[in-house]
């Protein structure tokens, strides 16, 4: 092997020290699993241990994504050590809260006090809505985790629904620090602090949750889609979905002309819940307040559907053919009257750039005005 190369998996890779074993790995495609990584600022805070990777001329575990790949290394992503510590890890994060997905086959005459207590509290859901979703449940059953040895604890964890549109269930939160890191360096808006009894590269205490401050909170609900497991669910979703159950549609935002991707997630042709498309130009996945949460209009029943004309004082539904004739001709008049400049167009900002394009035609070179604007401004 050349000097300056390491080898993954007996795959060579340059090394210089400066790039993770993981980062290497995925550069040669070779996937390590993480929980703490967060993808969209290509960190993590070393907290979950589940990217453990072993290291073959020292025998020694390490955490691939805080570990500088050195030249002459040898590192084996799924050997028979690795595998077993990254069980343990994912066992530890599942018994350190409520993760029942495990554990539901108990009958209701042999449900423990707590889980009586936790079924009465608000927002309770007996079935996770991440469930089928859920990247920690997905490992366990990829890695074959030993379910006897998982356990849902008893005791009952906080909730915070301070929030408008979602709340945070701690009993699920597995202390990844991802929505910390998607508040902090993703969106940049720092209204989740690191708490004080975390240290990078080990488990917070189990009683170290991230708790927002929601004077600084801009509700884009980037920690929400960086969630790994269900202890950031949508309000408005409430009891009527789990992950498993929808379908993913992929679609432009309707508000401005920046034209954010998303991913509708969709349950019996409702949308439960809406995520940025990871990669994607121009938003990367990322998404505003409007994006993510305004999607209730689609189903109001106040929604025109036809044209309305006012007739003394009352509005009544018209054709489009006399709606239109009825505003060129009052457009006419008053241009006739007035001037040009006594008129304006506004045009929708939900509306294709060709769309817009003949809009300020119509008004610039049609009606002869320069009035002509896009209702983008909020
Ligand atoms: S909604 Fe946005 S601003 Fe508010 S806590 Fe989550 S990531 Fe931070
Ligand atoms: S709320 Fe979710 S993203 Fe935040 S630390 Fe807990 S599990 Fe991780």
């Amino acid at each position: 092997m050349d000097k300056s190369c390491a080898s993954i998996n007996g795959r060579p890779v340059d090394a210089d020290g400066e790039i993770t074993i993981l980062q290497a790995a995925r550069s040669l495609d070779i996937h390590i699993p993480t929980l703490c990584h967060y993808d969209a600022c290509d960190k993590s805070l070393g907290s979950c241990g589940v990217c453990v990777v072993e290291e073959r001329n020292t025998g020694g575990l390490v955490r691939s994504c805080s570990t500088p790949l050195e030249p002459g290394m040898v590192v084996l992503t799924e050997s028979r050590n690795a595998v077993q510590a990254r069980r343990e890890a994912l066992t530890r994060l599942v018994n350190s809260g409520q993760h029942n997905c495990f554990v539901l086959n108990a009958a209701p005459q042999d449900w423990t006090a707590y889980q009586m207590e936790a079924m009465a509290r608000p927002w309770h859901q007996a079935v996770c809505p991440a469930w089928g979703r859920c990247e920690l449940q997905n490992l366990v059953v990829k890695y074959g985790v030993d379910t006897a040895l998982l356990e849902s604890g008893n005791g009952l964890f906080p909730v915070d629904d301070r929030h408008p549109m979602f709340v945070r269930d701690y009993s699920r939160c597995i202390r990844c620090g991802r929505c910390i890191q998607a508040c902090n360096d993703v969106q940049v808006n720092l209204a989740i602090p690191l708490p004080d009894d975390w240290t990078l590269d080990a488990p917070p205490p189990e009683t170290a949750y991230p708790v927002v401050d929601y004077d600084r909170c801009v509700h884009c609900g980037e920690c929400l889609q960086a969630c790994p497991t269900g202890a950031l669910f949508e309000k408005k979703a409430f009891q009527m979905s789990v992950g498993h159950e929808t379908r993913m549609v992929r679609t432009t935002c309707p508000y401005c002309g920046v034209g954010c991707q998303q991913w509708l997630h969709v349950k019996d042709d409702r949308i439960v819940r809406v995520t940025g498309v990871e990669g994607a130009q121009p938003n990367q996945g990322r998404l505003c307040v409007k994006g993510r949460f305004g999607y209730d209009f689609i189903y109001s029943e106040e929604r025109l559907t036809t044209p309305l004309i006012r007739e003394n004082g009352e509005l009544r539904e018209a054709g489009w053919d006399e709606a239109l004739d009825l505003v060129a001709s009052k457009i006419r008049e008053t241009v006739d009257t007035y001037g040009p400049d006594s008129v304006a167009g506004v045009s929708c900002a939900r509306s294709i750039n060709e769309d817009s394009y003949q809009m300020q035609k119509l008004f610039r070179a049609v009606i002869g005005t320069n009035n002509i604007d896009h209702c983008a401004r909020t």
